[in-house]
């Protein structure tokens, strides 16, 4: 997927754990919870040998919708409270605080472990993440069957869908059959 622009470090981590699902045609990465446990594993995120159930699926799946709205922000899109309050909620869970490490630096960590604590590692990602550069960059495909997260390259940051060949050429279509139904 060459043509669907992705980002690099703390915002390519936010960006891939979005697009672990395509939504308009799948599929989904996290589609069970052993599927959900080995890609957190895969990145660090949680520790190994830890299992997930499906509340846990549920949970993760939320903060990835709610990850995917606020990134929408980005793309002019309204926040919707509750995306807010699901991501507020995995911060509370996983008791991120930030702690200085002994290079002397400070990061953003949760004291839970386990599940919450994997969720409050991505949630502590994004936090991050907001205040990179690139972050504005990082926005939705205004299709709104597709709304997979992308990064705008683009000079002027003018780009709205995720792969001109296929969404924006697709939009455009829907858009003139709207119009010439119209009239
Ligand atoms: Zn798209």
């Amino acid at each position: 997927m060459t043509d669907r622009e992705t980002a690099t470090g703390v915002l390519g981590l936010v960006q891939a754990y979005v697009n672990t699902v395509d939504l308009q045609d799948g599929p989904d990465e996290l589609k069970d919870p052993n599927t959900l446990s080995a890609w957190l594993v895969a990145r660090g995120l949680l520790e190994a040998g830890t299992r997930a159930d499906e509340a846990d699926l549920r949970h993760a799946v939320a903060v990835r919708e709610a990850i995917r709205g606020v990134i929408g922000a980005n793309s002019g899109a309204a926040v919707y409270p509750v995306d807010v309050a699901t991501l507020n909620g995995a911060v509370v869970a996983s008791h991120v605080r930030v702690r200085f490490a002994s290079d002397g630096k400070a990061r953003l960590e949760p004291e839970a472990a386990g599940m919450d604590g994997a969720l409050g590692r991505i949630v502590a990602a994004v936090f991050v993440a907001m205040g990179e550069e690139g972050w504005a960059r990082l926005k939705t495909c205004d299709s709104h069957k597709c709304r997979w997260v992308f990064y705008d390259s683009s000079r002027n940051h003018s780009s709205r869908w995720c792969k001109m060949a296929s969404c924006g050429n697709r939009e455009k279509a829907r858009r003139f059959r709207e119009r010439t139904k119209a009239n």
